[in-house]
């Protein structure tokens, strides 16, 4: 087993042993969030045939030339089509068709006249402006056509995916499976936010935040509860979570009395790739994995993550190697967060060695995106996560990044471009 990582030589090991988990069909109303597994090619054209983009006339270009308000060109309103209707007659010379949005275009018409460019007295029609040749008639298969392929696979589908996939008549689609993700706490110190803190117990507020990371990116997570710190008790919780695709513990991983989870996993015959990464937060990170589990499909059994216990290097971990993995078994294409460039409203400072996620505010000034620590970077101080719109990459050699000099941050907060103005 490995020791003393950079974090690019963790994240690296980890996506080699990642697999792209295997395709389930769902139905499309329930897809939302998916990951489609496959291309859709698309059975039908859209729009099924020529229509019209408005309510008014359809008219031959040839009868209408010179219209204005000054000389109207008189026609006939011969039939009516409607939106969903059949044309089935066609506009002879001299006539025009009443055709409501979307109506397909009758043969013979090559225009729609607006309704408001009109005036119409029983059948007979007065076209005050002349329109261009095809004007307001919207294409047959403009928007798909037969064998389009309209979605690639790796697309995440949302809303206007839905809307096509249901205007294409599909009612199911293939998709990535959801990594099921095994959550267990460990420490003899800990209880559920409901039990009673005296004598220095603290809340297993890990398992929240955790679970809430799974499902922020759609993995399904399983909570197997807070093990005590004994071997037998550390292994039966880790036993019941072999099923999963993924197993995150966190705490009872750094060289303690009491860390017995590195020894677990090896009784176990769990596969430990590397323990201990040169980063901060978040040292002491293991990582592994199961061959195949007796009894469960799969040809390889769940990747372990064991996180650190305190709450802002479980989460930072769990966002800087579990969260890849888990888009990447999830079927997404890109697994990381959107990186920007910001300028350092502060100098910062470190020891050189190991690389610093920084809890930043991020603002921006002027057009630039401005970063700045949201304070005390401790690991145990959990309130710094949820004012950290981003984490600020502090490479491990640097021992300074200057006021003023730009760093690149990963942005964690997707609300971060959210505006206090509509832009229009
Ligand atoms: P350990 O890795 O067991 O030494 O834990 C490191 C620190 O994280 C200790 O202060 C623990 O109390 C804390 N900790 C461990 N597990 C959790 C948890 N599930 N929720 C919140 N804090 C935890
Ligand atoms: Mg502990």
């Amino acid at each position: 087993m490995r020791t003393g990582i950079t974090p690019g030589e963790a994240l690296r090991t980890i996506l080699d042993e990642t697999p792209v988990l295997a395709p389930e069909t769902v139905a499309v109303r329930e897809a939302q969030g998916r990951i489609l597994a496959a291309s859709v090619v698309s059975e039908r054209t859209l729009p099924p045939a020529d229509n019209s983009a408005m309510d008014g006339y359809a008219v031959r270009v040839a009868d209408t030339g010179g219209a204005g308000p000054g000389s109207p060109v008189e026609l006939r309103v011969a039939f009516e089509v409607a939106a969903g209707g059949a044309a089935d007659a066609d506009v002879g010379p001299g006539q025009a068709a009443r055709v409501l949005t979307g109506a397909p275009i009758p043969t013979g018409a090559d225009a729609v006249v607006r309704q408001e460019d009109t005036e119409l007295e029983g059948d007979r029609l007065r076209v005050l402006v002349a329109p261009a040749p095809h004007e307001h008639i919207r294409d047959a298969g403009e928007d798909v056509r037969v064998g389009d392929r309209v979605l690639e696979p790796g697309a995440a589908i949302g809303p206007p995916h839905l809307g096509l996939l249901a205007s294409l008549g599909r009612a199911t689609i293939p998709v990535h499976q959801r990594p099921r993700v095994a959550i267990l706490s460990g420490g003899d110190e800990l209880v559920e936010p409901d039990g009673d803190v005296a004598g220095g117990r603290i809340v297993s507020s890990n398992s929240y935040s955790i679970a809430a990371q799974c499902r922020e990116i759609g993995a399904d997570p399983v909570y197997l509860g807070i093990a005590r710190d004994t071997p037998e008790d550390v292994e039966r919780h880790f036993r019941a979570g072999l099923r999963a695709d993924v197993l995150v513990s966190s705490a009872g991983v750094s060289v303690g009395d009491r860390d017995y989870v590195r020894g677990v996993l090896e009784k176990l015959g769990c596969q430990l790739l590397f323990w201990g990464v040169k980063m901060k937060p978040g040292y002491p990170l293991a990582f592994g994995r199961f061959g195949r589990i007796e009894g469960s499909g799969g040809e390889s059994g769940p990747l372990v993550f064991g996180l650190p216990g305190n709450p802002v290097s479980a989460m930072v971990t769990f966002e800087e190697f579990v969260r890849p993995a888990l888009r990447k078994m999830i079927g997404h294409r890109e697994l990381y967060r959107p990186l920007v460039r910001a300028r350092l409203g502060e100098t910062l400072r470190k020891k050189a060695g190991r690389l610093h996620f920084v809890r930043v505010g991020l603002a921006r000034e002027d057009g630039r995106v401005v970063a700045s620590s949201t304070g005390n970077q401790s690991s145990g101080v959990l309130r710094s996560m949820t004012r950290a719109a981003g984490l600020l990459i502090f490479p491990a050699d640097a021992t300074e990044l200057a006021a003023g000099t730009e760093a690149e941050v990963q942005v964690l907060d997707p609300d971060f471009l959210a505006s206090d103005r509509p832009g229009f």
